[in-house]
């Protein structure tokens, strides 16, 4: 196995946990709807518009509010839209432990307002060496190009760099181009595969 030159980190529920289930049951209470049939509604194709950037900030809020049938302004809809975030507190030293030592870079399918939102809470990003934002490079997981603009951030080959990310598909999209994919599943757990890579 080739000697770990770089750790590529996936962003939800790996530096911040997303509960989704929550965003949908906020987002019902707003609009008058059951918190399923939020996520059914949203279900479609602007999930991806977003994550590919195709939507913007104002493109997200109104393909949002037209498919829960409501129109928030900007600012209660932005900040409800990213109501549903928490630190991962527990593998953020572990992650800041590893800067200087390997390269470290971010791979995350997201969108304008999260980013917009999450930035400023995790300074750490600019410590680390690519930060790739799906929506700001028009590609996303588990699409190669997007690991293809990660390893070129870090500087290495695909077999020199580990991916962690909590969905098994993306982990198995970034072995198929060559890295070393590693599920990610707790802190613990997260340490423990960096132990064993010698990290
Ligand atoms: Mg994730």
């Amino acid at each position: 196995m080739a000697q770990v030159k770089a750790v590529l980190l996936d962003l939800g529920n790996v530096l911040v946990f997303h509960d989704n289930a929550l965003l949908f049951s906020r987002l019902g209470a707003r609009a008058g709807l059951e918190a399923g049939e939020v996520a059914r509604r949203l279900s479609g194709a602007g999930w991806t518009d977003a994550n590919r950037g195709v939507l913007g900030a104002e493109g997200i809020r109104q393909d949002v509010c037209r498919g829960l049938g409501v129109d928030l302004p900007m600012a209660e809809f932005a900040a409800l839209w990213s109501s549903h975030f928490t630190l991962h507190d527990a593998v953020l030293p572990r992650v800041e432990g590893l800067l200087g030592r390997v390269r470290v870079g971010l791979v995350s399918n997201t969108n304008a307002l999260h980013v917009a939102y999450l930035r400023p809470l995790l300074p750490v990003l600019k410590r680390f060496d690519s930060v790739v934002m799906s929506c700001e490079v028009g590609h996303v997981k588990p699409e190669p190009a997007i690991f293809r603009l990660a390893l070129e951030g870090v500087g290495c080959a695909p077999e020199e760099a580990v991916f962690f990310d909590d969905l098994p598909e993306f982990v198995q999209a970034a072995e198929a181009q060559g890295l070393q994919g590693r599920l990610f599943t707790t802190a613990d757990a997260f340490d423990a595969q960096l132990k064993a890579l010698g990290l």
